[in-house]
């Protein structure tokens, strides 16, 4: 290579980057219009430096990309949590106004209550036949409540439990088919009073109520004429009435067993409460 030639190659990369003075500048041209070597290099020169500019644009490119991916992302993981949020903070609202419309029902003084038990047909034949029964009349401290159920034998058995004007009776009445109803007084014998109050949608805690809004599906539907809210916990769907927070239903899906359970507020009478041995049934 001839040392003129060195002396331009050195020069070309500021050449190309129009970084070299005027009279250098004609002083490579006038060379460069003589010389093919000179010419070939600059071409080379060029070529590399096109390919490294695409290659830093492609990064920058790649780069654009993958921020705007991120951001998106963001956005989609923001959307996710704020409707998260949402979500839980309506089912607190909603478990929160049960509880308070469940407190202002149980200081009653005067309840009657039902509570039937049912099988969807795994366990008893007859998915219409109740189970078991319980029934409670409640007046201001005095109640009856009777428990009626049949036994693995067929056997229908009735639990009285009574307590009023300061006096207390229990009573098991037992039914074999197609015989008479024997009465037994169990009153000493019992181990406990049996009221069954209206039942409210369970609550241990704040974070157990933190845990069913994030964990139990709550949706709002009808049971008959009452507006209620479905709270599903596994296999087991539980129905508030709204207005009074109330349980009138529960459902366990997997054995299939149904609890129907009815309340009346403000109409037992004081005939409602009688010994339960005088009511033959
Ligand atoms: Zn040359």
């Amino acid at each position: 290579m001839k040392k003129e030639c060195k002396i331009i190659q050195d020069l070309l990369p500021n050449y190309i980057e129009e970084l070299v003075s005027e009279d250098t500048k004609l002083f490579i041209d006038e060379h460069l219009k003589k010389c093919e070597n000179c010419q070939e290099a600059l071409e080379n020169m060029k070529e590399k430096l096109t390919t490294n500019a695409e290659k830093v644009d492609k990064t920058v490119n790649c780069l654009k990309r993958y921020n705007r991916e991120l951001k998106v992302l963001q956005i989609i993981l923001l959307i996710i949590l704020v409707s998260f949020v949402l979500k839980v903070g309506h089912k607190v609202i909603i478990l929160n106004s049960l509880e308070n419309n469940f407190e202002k029902a149980l200081n009653s003084q005067n309840f009657y209550t039902k509570c039937e038990e049912y099988s969807s047909g795994k366990i008893v034949e007859n998915a219409a036949r109740a189970m078991s029964t319980k029934e409670t009349y409640y007046k201001d401290g005095d109640y009856l409540s009777t428990f009626s159920f049949s036994d693995e034998n067929g056997r229908k058995r009735e639990i009285n439990y009574y307590e009023a004007n300061g006096e207390k009776k229990t009573f098991l009445s037992s039914t074999n088919a197609g015989q008479e109803t024997i009465h037994e007084d169990i009153t000493n014998s019992s181990e406990e009073k049996v009221i069954y109050r209206p039942n409210c949608y369970i609550v241990e805690s704040e974070y157990n109520k933190l845990y069913m809004a994030i964990f139990m599906d709550i949706d709002k539907v009808q049971i008959g004429k009452d507006n209620c809210y479905r709270i599903r916990d596994g296999n087991v769907e539980r129905y508030i009435d709204e207005k009074t927070g109330i349980t009138i239903k529960v459902v366990n899906i997997k054995d299939g067993i149904i609890l129907d359970m009815y309340y009346e507020v403000g109409n037992v009478n004081e005939d409602d409460i009688i010994i339960p041995v005088e009511i033959d049934k």
